[in-house]
This record gives structure tokens, sequence and C-alpha cells, in this order.
């Protein structure tokens, strides 16, 4: 067991290229997976595991969690139908799955109440996360709120300081943030801070992780809780009589994508398209793009063997994203087999065609893209026209855009939102609200 990085060459992987839907038994999706962890992770990793499996046949667990999906997370959610965006892009129908419209405005929370149900049926009292942006560390918050459970996030003092909306949010669901003060102070430190805290407690604590990567069953877990996204457009486009020519998602460490493709992937049809981060450019450091960039290469790191943004001694590079959701230098390891594969394609999408992603459904349907979904509806612009106009091609909104108002509006209206700023901080140091807040608090 080694957790510290170690750049792989080429010539070491295996010749494997078929990418199955779970992991082997040692947690390994063709080339890429496993489980790369100090000693004192093996057992709570293997008790997850059989957790895992138990759970997902165990028919009262399943009734519970379907329970809590349709009135507290507000599945299904809507498959629409985009008809100025399928008329102005001229080809194939456009139509999106609208995960944004889940309760705390993303798919995450698919994957976080999956978990925390599961550390509760496995007798755990207190749950542990990492996060980078919030989003994840906001959604572990209100499934512990909504659970009874305990709740810790680790979050880089560098993050903290950046996304203090999520912060607000999450103490405001009950979460200590706990500050990591180490290395970056970003989410690859508070990453390994989780990690040595689970080592720590295994018996009392489940470590809720955020996205479909990370030593197995990690990848196998996330993805399972995330593939009632695929299940349900299966079901909605049969229902609807809608022929799928292509999907697309957005890519981070891969859950929503991954989740979305679930259903499709070991079929033929259709198309699955994830977009990544492309940045300001293919440069190193302009980008986060781990299939398509120049500096992608086989690595280990945290846990698992993937492809990484690494140099030549193996050190993670560091990446550029406007969408602070995909700004990661690992991908998971499933999609990675399946880019290696050819099952699934990548694409690599600027900052500036994100942006202009935004504006374009906004204006036209009325949905505001999250960034990091706007990755994927900028991928389905550029490809509407390769697909005939009698199929669909779908795009994952993961989340919805309220959230990005703090990078958006500098954007799109700087000098306004200069003003409103500095309106807002001479309000709040008159002091006068904040006296009024005070008082209707005794
Ligand atoms: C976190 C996040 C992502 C990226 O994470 P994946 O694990 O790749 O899905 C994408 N979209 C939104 C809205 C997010 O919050």
């Amino acid at each position: 067991a080694n957790t510290r990085p170690r750049h792989i060459q080429e010539s070491d992987m295996s010749t494997g290229t078929n990418a199955k839907s779970t992991a082997s038994d040692q947690g390994f999706f063709a080339q890429y997976g496993g489980k790369y962890v100090a000693e004192v992770l093996r057992r709570p990793l293997d008790e997850l595991e059989a957790a895992f499996r138990e759970a997902m046949e165990d028919k009262a667990f399943l009734d519970e969690l379907d329970i809590i999906r349709r009135d507290y997370i507000g599945r299904e959610t809507p498959l629409y139908f985009a008809p100025t965006a399928t008329r102005l892009l001229g080809g194939a129908q456009i139509y999106i799955k609208l995960e944004g419209l889940a309760n705390t405005g993303a798919h995450k929370i698919n994957n976080a109440i999956g978990q925390c149900l599961l550390a509760k049926r496995m007798g755990k009292k207190r749950i542990i996360a990492e996060t980078g942006a919030g989003q994840h560390g906001l959604a572990t918050a209100a499934a512990c709120a909504k659970l009874g459970l305990d709740c810790t996030i680790y979050m880089g003092e560098v993050d903290v300081r950046r996304q203090q909306p999520n912060v607000a949010a999450m103490e405001l669901y009950g979460a200590k943030v706990q500050a990591v003060t180490s290395g970056s102070r970003t989410l690859k430190d508070a990453v390994n801070e989780a990690m040595r805290d689970w080592a720590a407690h295994p018996d009392s604590t489940h470590y809720v992780l955020g996205s479909a990567l990370g030593p197995a069953p990690f990848p196998d877990i996330v993805r399972e809780f995330q593939s009632v996204i695929g299940r349900e457009v299966k079901k909605q486009c049969a229902e609807r009589g809608i022929k799928i020519g292509a999907m697309v998602a957005c890519v981070g460490g891969g859950s929503n994508s991954i989740g979305f493709f679930e259903p499709f992937i070991n079929e033929q049809e259709p198309r699955l398209i994830g977009a990544e981060a492309g940045g300001i450019g293919p440069g190193v450091g302009e980008n986060a793009s781990r299939m398509t960039g120049e500096a992608a290469r086989d690595g280990i790191m945290q846990g698992y063997k993937s492809r990484f943004l690494l140099d030549e001694d193996g050190q993670a590079l560091p990446t550029r994203s406007i969408s602070a959701g995909l700004d990661y230098c690992g991908i998971g390891p499933q999609l990675a087999a399946l880019g290696r594969s050819g099952r699934v394609e990548f694409t690599s999408i600027l900052d500036k065609d994100a942006l202009e992603a935004v504006s374009f459904f906004a204006k036209n349907e009325g949905i505001l893209f999250a960034l990091e979904s706007a990755h994927a509806g900028a991928a389905a612009m550029k490809i509407a026209k390769e697909i005939p106009s009698d199929q669909a091609v779908i795009i994952n909104m993961s989340g919805r855009g309220d959230k990005d108002v703090f990078i958006t509006s500098p954007v799109f209206r700087p000098a306004e939102w200069l003003d409103f700023l500095h309106a807002e901080i001479e309000r709040l140091e008159g002091g006068k609200d904040i006296h009024d807040a005070k008082s209707m608090q005794k």
C-alpha cells in the first residue's frame, strides 16, 4: 500500500481496455482504480464495501432511500424539451435534465443522502467530508441535518475564505467547518485531512467522499447513488418516445456524468460525451483537462490510479477553471477507462464558451445553468448540428447557477456589481442592519 503520488509510465499499464460497469474485486476498471491506501484504511474500506453490497440488496433500505428521494430531494427531476435552443442550434432536439432542481441546487445531494443513509445503517453517528468549492460540503451538511447525524466538513483555509456563502450555509445546516492549514490549504489537503480523521475514528465515523473517485469502493458507491439520474432519463425517454443521439455531461471528478451515463455504458448507443474544463487555454496550468490536456498522465494519487495532470516527478500540477467544481487535477477511474476504450468521448470547453452557454440558455429557455453544467451546455451547442433532427441531445444540467452570482456578475456587469459591493460594505459598516439583526435574535 502506497499513499504517496507516483508517476506510472504508460508501459506499466495492463492491456485491458474494457471498462466494466462495476469494479473488479480489486476495485479496477480495466487499468484504472484500485485501493492504494495506508494499512489503517483497509478495514474501514472493506467494511464499507460489505455494508454497501448488503444495503443494495435490502428492500427496506432501498424503499427508505426512494421516499427520501421523492419527498426531500424532489425526484424525479424534469426532462425539459428546449424548443428555442433546438431551433437556434439547428440540428438535434435539445433536452435538458434539470438536476439543478434537486433540493440544495445540484446533483451532489443524491450521493450525500445515499452515503449518509448507508452510514446510519452501519450504526455510525458521525459524518466527515471534504469540500473544495463547498458544494459537496453543503450537500453533506444538509443530508446530515435531515438524517440527524453529527457533521464535520474539512475545507482548505484558502477555500474557506473564498467560499463564504457556502460556509455560511453549511453552518446553518449545523455542520462544523474545519479549516485545513496544511499544504496548499485547498481541496487536496482537505481530502488528506479527512482520510486521516477517518483512519483515527473508523468505528464511529463514515467518510462521505464527494465524487466517483478515490479508493475502491467509493467509485462504485458514488456511481450507484448518482445513477438515479440516468435511470430516470432512460424511463422518461421511453415514455415519451425520445430517441437519444447523444448525452452530454460536465466532468469534474465525474459523479454527475457517470451517474447520467450509467444505464447506457454497456450499450452501443447513444454517444456519451464528457465536457472537461478547458479554462483559458491548452497550456499547462491553464485548464483541468485530464483526458485531453497536454499534461495528462497516468498516475496514482489519493488512493486510486487514474488520469491526472502531473509534472515530470508525478506531482499534481495547478489547474484552472472558471467553475470551481471542475477545477481538479484528477478524474474518476471508471471514466478514465471509458475514455481510453472510446465508449465515452471527451471534449474540452473554454471558460468563455461556458459563460456564453450560461447566457444562451438563460435568455432563450429561462434556465440558469451552473458554470460547471454550462460546460455540458456548450459542448451540446457544438455538436447539435452533427445529430439528425429526429434524435435528441440530452444535457445534464448538474446544478443551477444562482450560486455563481459572485463569478458571473463581475463578468457580465462589472461596474454595477462593484457599486453593489461597495454599497453593501457601507451598509454593513454603518452597523444599522447588524444592530437590527442582533436585536431580532434576542
Ligand atoms: C461538484 C459539481 C460538479 C462536478 O463534480 P462531478 O463529480 O464531476 O459531477 C458539476 N456540477 C456541479 C453543479 C457541481 O456542484
